[in-house]
């Protein structure tokens, strides 16, 4: 019914970005044990590649006083969310940590979710405009799913949104591409990489 390779509709610009720190939140979206860790019930493989460069982004970050947000999928044990993935990063347990190698630190802040969203049921927008903040930096994991609702719903704020895409991961190259593109032609976003953004 539908065609083996879609091509890509056109070419995706990925270029450096400054960005005034004091406006700008790094948000890390669920690097969670359930998804960035191999015993995670819902591993997605790519993210492990992903460590590195938003290690290297979270240290330009601190060294700048910027925003450092965390989200976690935080759910209660009959989430109906099961229905669709299993059962996974129940509140309180060891999958819904964030990864030893990205843990948080004093002043960052920690949104629990319930959702692909963010900003659903939970204070993040509150966070975001009680500090001024203009410029969102997503990363995380899943792309097409939360880290794609997350965008989405920032920039449907007004928040602007950039997404180096060497700190984001899906568990195919089709979802991970989709995700640019959305992020891209529909929410305006900017494409970016860990190296090319520079908080000034
Ligand atoms: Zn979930």
């Amino acid at each position: 019914m539908f065609p083996e390779y879609v091509k890509v509709p056109e070419k995706i610009d990925v270029k450096p970005i400054e960005l005034e720190a004091s406006k700008s939140a790094l948000i890390i979206v669920d690097m969670q044990n359930a998804f960035a860790h191999e015993k995670g019930r819902l591993f997605v493989p790519e993210s492990r590649k992903t460590i590195e460069p938003i290690k290297k982004l979270l240290e330009k970050a601190r060294s700048k006083n910027v925003l450092v947000i965390y989200t976690q999928d935080w759910h209660q044990k009959d989430d109906p969310e099961f229905s669709v993935w299993g059962e996974h990063a129940v509140a309180g347990t060891w999958e819904a940590e964030i990864i030893d190698e990205l843990k948080p630190i004093d002043g960052d802040v920690l949104i629990r979710k319930l959702r692909y969203d963010g900003f659903y049921g939970t204070y993040l927008d509150d966070v975001l405009r009680m500090r001024k903040i203009v410029n969102t930096v997503i990363t995380g994991t899943v792309a097409n799913i939360c880290v794609l609702h997350t965008a989405g719903s920032a920039a449907l704020r007004g928040y602007k949104v950039v997404i180096p895409i060497d700190c984001i991961s899906a568990l195919s190259m089709f979802d991970y591409i989709s995700t640019l593109r959305q992020v891209t032609f529909l929410y305006r976003g900017l494409l970016t990489t860990h190296e090319g953004i520079k908080f000034v």
